[in-house]
């Protein structure tokens, strides 16, 4: 039994607090703030139609850490979790480490003028959290989040030692129009249009955005072509696992989306620095994100499958020599909105941020500090993976990745 208060109250946020609320036995109070006030009552009204339990609701600005810091002591949470933005992260834990209270989050910190996606800044509050006696989880999404959590598994259960690591997420979903994400669009164009980023024999091997690219045959999809690009994760799995020889992550995209992508990025329209309009600073970025279909739009059109998993390769446990795992969870896009009213984008990260709340809460996670998922036993998370809607299989390759 216990309070969380959620902040950010996006399509990622609908499905954790509708999750959260379909499991009222370990969250028996939710409390829901954000930005927009009307969006939290939104979610709250369609939770209590679904599931019968009621969601409070707040008008928040949680970079206003003095604001955070008093709406946590009103509804003195065990766990505040965040799914707002990554810009938002740190104020969000300058609150927390006021306040006394837990953290948890599904993205990384990014600075708003510079798309860098790295885990120092969040490393830094390693030990305020210690000494407090408080935990911070890094990550609890898809991926990151259960993509950290497969590759502990493997290693738990079938790997002495990985050698080559391949993060595959792919969305096999059609939502129907020319352009849109499938979570927050600003993020989303400043995650593809970096320069793509690997791990390879203890360094990171950079190449431009978009350009290196693999055909793959995913089950309950087709073949799609899947590009490398960097991903948080690759840090802390590096970090996590040094013996990795190479760990590569890659992204599907279809040739539509690439197509208005290449020209949005030709155009300027993706920049995130500062263009004078009309006597007004604006950043390209944010207005085109203010045009794009909202992502929480999307569920209702959008059919088909996404397939996310990692495949490793390495040393086998019992001694057989050098054996190949691939691990991954297939989830249909309208079951997902059959049961929430949020696509699968939305659902793969709603879902494991439920389950790694749940995790604290009950203890049955618990380190005081800043911690990744990987530090963490991955068989009780992934139990619940089973149990909440994203279940996954694993099954042995004959050989590694051709490419
Ligand atoms: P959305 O843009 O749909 O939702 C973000 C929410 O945060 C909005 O409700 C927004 O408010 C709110 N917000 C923004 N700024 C503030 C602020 N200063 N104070 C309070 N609330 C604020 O995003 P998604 O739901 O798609 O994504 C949520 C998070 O999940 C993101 O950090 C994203 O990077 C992460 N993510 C992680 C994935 C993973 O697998 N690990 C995959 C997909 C997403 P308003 O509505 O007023 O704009």
């Amino acid at each position: 039994m216990s309070t969380v208060l959620v902040i950010g109250a996006g399509g990622v946020s609908s499905v954790c607090v509708h999750k959260m609320a379909f499991n009222a036995d370990i969250f028996s109070s939710i409390h829901l703030a954000s930005r927009t006030k009307s969006k939290c009552d939104a979610i709250a009204s369609s939770v209590k139609e679904r599931a019968g339990v009621d969601v409070a609701t707040y008008e928040i600005d949680a970079e206003e850490v003095p604001a955070m810091v008093k709406l946590i002591g009103k509804v003195q949470p065990s766990l505040v979790v965040n799914l707002a933005l990554p810009y938002q992260d740190l104020p969000i834990m300058d609150a927390c480490l006021e306040a006394g209270v837990d953290y948890l989050d599904t993205a990384n910190y990014e600075p708003k003028d510079e798309a860098k996606f790295e885990y120092k800044w969040q490393w830094a509050y390693h030990d305020r959290f210690k000494q407090a006696g408080l935990m911070a989880l890094l990550g609890s999404g898809f991926d990151p989040g259960v993509t950290s959590v497969f590759t502990m598994w493997l290693k738990k259960h079938k790997l002495k030692a990985i050698r080559t690591l391949d993060i595959l997420d792919c969305n096999g979903g059609d939502h129907g129009q020319a352009f849109a994400t499938n979570f927050n669009p600003e993020i989303n164009i400043r995650e593809v249009t970096a320069p793509a980023r690997h791990w390879e024999n203890g360094e990171w091997v950079e190449t431009p955005a978009m350009q290196v690219s693999t055909e793959y045959d995913f089950e309950a999809v087709g073949p799609k072509n899947a590009y490398l690009m960097y991903h948080e994760e690759l840090e802390s799995l590096a970090k996590f696992n040094p013996e990795i020889e190479r760990a590569r992550f890659w992204m599907t995209f279809g040739d539509e989306y690439i197509k208005h992508l290449t020209v949005l990025q030709n155009v300027g329209m993706t920049r995130i620095d500062p263009v004078k309009y009309q006597g007004k600073d604006i950043i390209p970025l944010q207005f085109l994100a203010a045009v794009l279909p909202k992502p929480e739009t999307l569920g209702e059109t959008t059919k088909g499958n996404t397939n996310i998993g990692v495949i490793a390769t390495g040393e086998a446990l019992d001694g057989s020599g050098e054996k190949t795992f691939y691990i991954n969870n297939i989830c249909s896009h309208e079951a997902a909105f059959e049961e929430t009213g949020n696509q699968a984008v939305s659902y793969t990260t709603g879902v494991p941020a439920m389950i790694g709340s749940a995790m604290m809460v009950q203890g049955i996670w618990d380190q005081d500090g800043v911690v990744n998922m990987e530090e963490m036993d991955p068989d009780p998370f992934m139990e619940m993976l089973n149990a909440h809607g994203l279940p996954w299989q694993v099954k042995e390759l004959d050989r590694p990745v051709g490419f």
